[in-house]
């Protein structure tokens, strides 16, 4: 009896020590051409009710308006049993985001997304009925300025993979959203095509699980589409290297047999069992994620560890009160209270000569700043000192390395960190076989860098 009592409390020691592990699983449902997907979907999400598993199903506008007029409503509410995302309104129907926002600035290329993919979100809306929790983008078709119009949209988590910006494989703010995204050795699946390798799969999971627990808990994201389930090849082909087919001449993609379609399923019941049954695991949806993090906005900050780090590393910051982005050190530096703000729309330059600003003319570009940063929600690319200009990184540096006394201000450069969390790979982290051959999108990529001042940790309540 003494044993049992022992190691029922050493069990309980063990979970309390350990981390959560919250299991994203996220499905991407897209495929408008092939009915067959839409079976898919049902099958899924049935399965996994069966299992008391809620998952995400990050839902095509057009998809949803297909589901609607074939009158599969058993499928619509299946899904809406779960929790409903978006992905795009028409997915690889050219032209994709990337493409038409890679030529676009910051304020137009918002707009602009947000003209084609708000009737999406409505129909999403109205067929399914509640606002997305979720967005994610077709393929690997990224874009810095998705970010503005989603939080227009109503929609607070990015869910998706990708290479474009990440920090340490786990879930990060980012636009002012929470991003689920570049999560490495934490973005997790099992093969559906080798139900021998399934135990591989476990392991796997189970090796990412403890990593997770030992560091305090954390996220594991694992996505599929319900059409890979029924079929061989994507949907999408149709639209493969920028092609532009008319509707009449969409091919439908090659289908699994009966046979291959089964074992499809019962590798996701499999692996989703093996899963559930590990102590310390959580499933959640993305509308609960936000819950689980604490809030984007900082509670209490202390401004001289704050200059003190800024004055160096224009990097957010971790500490016991909080996790702070660089954008919002500055605004504490500026007095203000911070609020989510977006990152300059562009990158300006320090006038050459500029070494040392007066303490008068110092004092009113900071109230400039704060000006601009309160009117617009945006960090300002430059701030004025007369006819002169700081860029914002040399503004940030030389605002943290001022200690307040002084008649004059020595200028200082910045050193933006925060930039390296930024792909450099301006073809790799495009690459897609719907974008046009040899696709590559730096303008995007200096864009997110740009957007960086908002990058930080997202941490675990
Ligand atoms: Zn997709």
């Amino acid at each position: 009896m003494l044993r049992l009592f022992l190691a029922i409390f050493l069990t309980a020691a063990s979970m309390a020590a350990n981390g959560p592990v919250y299991v994203v699983l996220w499905f991407d449902t897209e495929d408008y051409i092939e009915p067959a997907a839409d079976d898919a979907a049902l099958r899924i999400a049935t399965e996994l009710d069966k299992l008391g598993v809620r998952a995400t199903f990050k839902v095509v506008g057009e998809k949803a308006r297909v589901l609607e007029s074939r009158g599969r409503f058993d499928v619509i509410r299946a899904m809406g049993r779960h929790d409903i995302g978006y992905h795009s309104n028409f997915h690889s129907i050219q032209p994709t985001p990337a493409l038409y926002l890679r030529g676009m600035g910051w304020l137009d290329g918002a707009a602009e997304f947000e003209r084609r993919e708000r009737p999406g979100v409505e129909d999403v809306r109205r067929i399914f009925g509640a606002t997305p929790s979720c967005y994610g983008q077709p393929g690997s078709s990224w874009a810095p300025q998705t970010f503005r119009a989603l939080l227009r949209l109503g929609i607070p988590v990015y869910l998706d993979e990708g290479t474009h910006v990440g920090i340490g494989e786990q879930p990060f703010w980012f636009g002012g959203m929470l991003n689920v995204f570049n999560m490495g050795r934490y973005q997790l699946r099992a093969s559906l095509d080798d139900e021998s390798a399934l135990p591989q799969a476990f392991e796997r999971f189970d090796r990412a699980a403890e990593q997770l627990e030992a560091n305090g808990g954390g996220v594991v994201s694992i996505y599929y589409h319900p059409t890979e389930f029924v079929t061989t090849a994507f949907w999408d082909l149709n639209f493969a290297k920028g092609a532009n087919p008319e509707r009449a001449d969409w091919k439908k993609p090659p289908r699994r047999t009966a046979e291959e379609s089964e074992r499809c399923y019962r590798i996701l019941t499999r692996y989703v069992e093996h899963l559930k049954s590990r102590s310390g695991v959580r499933f959640v949806t993305a509308r609960e994620l936000p819950l689980l993090y604490e809030s984007q906005i900082p509670h209490a900050a202390d401004r001289a560890s704050i200059a003190r780090h800024l004055k160096e590393h224009e990097t957010f910051l971790i500490t016991d009160h909080g996790v702070l982005s660089a954008a919002e050190m500055l605004q504490i530096l500026l007095g203000m209270e911070p609020a989510i703000v977006e990152g300059p729309s562009a990158r300006a330059t320090t006038t050459s000569h500029l070494e040392e600003i007066p303490r008068p003319a110092f004092e009113r570009a900071k109230v400039d700043a704060a000006g601009f940063i309160r009117a617009n929600h945006r960090l300002p690319a430059e701030v004025w000192i007369g006819s002169e200009e700081l860029s914002l990184a040399d503004f940030a540096a030389t605002l943290a390395g001022d200690d307040g006394a002084g008649s004059a201000i020595a200028v200082r450069k910045g050193n933006l960190e925060i930039e390296k969390y930024v792909s450099n790979d301006a073809w790799g982290s495009f690459a897609w076989p719907i974008h046009p051959e040899g696709f590559r999108a730096p303008e995007l990529l200096e864009m997110a860098r740009l957007q960086a001042w908002t990058l930080k940790p997202a941490r675990l309540k």
